[in-house]
């Protein structure tokens, strides 16, 4: 049976891609990461900025070229997924980002990736590989390669027009796909996230300072005691931080996901002080065990919940 057309695959794999629920999809070519974006890159990291994502600094050789993730690569395929909130916490809880607010986001992405790489494969007979945070790569870079968006001051990835709650997700192929326009856009002379972080974590030129991002420091950092300067800024948030999204030109015209497993839970709608201080380390796993908050660990969610104020920022 003859192959189809190059370019009569690539839109069959954009619209499958869009069948799946996926808002943005795109092609770019499987070649090593730029100097520009690797120097940056190797800035943050020797800056220290990376603070206790120590992952953050390994596989630096497979992070700069996505054939060495799949011998023989020649496309990488990046792929958005809506994640903003069509509910949102009542008042009096303690604030989870929206990103931790539904269904583990890693299950639902691999699942929807799983079933766009068979429909690669069946249709083109070549690899694929997906990544869902399963690899190291520098997902924001390509996305804006493959056209999607580009890269905000707040170190988010950014849809024009639709704004930055989005899941990113890769697969990598060695199907030859055409390769969609890089996307040139900035942020121009806007600087809203820099002044409205609450801990001075981003500096302007893109890079979050991770030993001051509340995300960061919230999520990643397993430490028994925080900095003392993280209760004077932390407020209600309990799991990471929206702020520098929330206060973005570009999230104005967000739309709500139709994704129902990105709701937020019954936990979540209900997630107290008086709930996580009584709350079992057998409780935390049940109850998070399909949440991406079931990564923080019971011992740090209930570091966090200590630190907490009632102040609603
Ligand atoms: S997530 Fe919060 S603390 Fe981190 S850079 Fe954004 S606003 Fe600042
Ligand atoms: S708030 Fe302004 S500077 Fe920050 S990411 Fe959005 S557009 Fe860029």
């Amino acid at each position: 049976m003859p192959y189809p057309s190059i370019d009569i695959t690539a839109s069959s794999i954009k619209s499958q891609a869009a069948r799946l629920g996926f808002d943005a999809c795109g092609f770019a070519a499987a070649v090593p990461v730029d100097a520009v974006a690797t120097a940056r890159y190797e800035r943050w990291l020797e800056q220290g900025h990376h603070g206790c994502m120590r992952w953050a600094a390994g596989h630096q050789d497979l992070r700069r070229d996505p054939s060495l993730l799949l011998p023989g690569a020649q496309t990488v395929i990046s792929l958005a997924l809506n994640y903003y909130p069509a509910r949102f916490q009542p008042p009096g809880t303690l604030r989870v980002a929206y990103y931790a607010y539904g269904r583990d986001y890693h299950e639902v992405l691999r699942e929807r990736l799983g079933e766009l790489s068979r429909f690669i494969e069946a249709t083109t007979h070549c690899a694929t590989r997906p990544c869902v945070d399963s690899a190291p790569i520098r997902e924001r870079y390509w996305a804006q390669q493959a056209g999607l968006g580009f890269i905000g001051r707040n170190n988010c990835f950014i849809i024009p027009g639709k704004g930055s709650f989005f899941f990113l997700g890769e697969i990598v192929t060695t199907a030859q796909l055409p390769p969609d326009e890089p996307c040139r856009l900035t942020c121009g002379d806007c600087g809203r996230c820099v002044e409205a972080c609450p801990a001075g974590a981003l500096s302007g030129d893109g890079a979050v300072d991770a030993t001051r991002c509340l995300s960061c420091l919230l999520i990643e950092n397993h430490d028994e005691v925080l900095p003392h300067w993280v209760g004077t800024v932390v407020g209600n948030r309990v799991v990471g931080c929206d702020e520098c999204q929330l206060c973005c030109p570009h999230n104005r015209g967000a739309v709500p996901t139709t994704i129902e497993d990105f709701a937020p839970t019954p936990a979540v709608m209900t997630l107290t002080r008086e709930r996580v201080q009584g709350m079992t380390s057998g409780e935390f796993k049940r109850t998070f065990a399909h949440s991406a908050i079931s990564r923080l660990r019971y011992k740090t969610l209930r570091r966090n919940a200590a630190l907490t104020s009632d102040e609603d920022p």
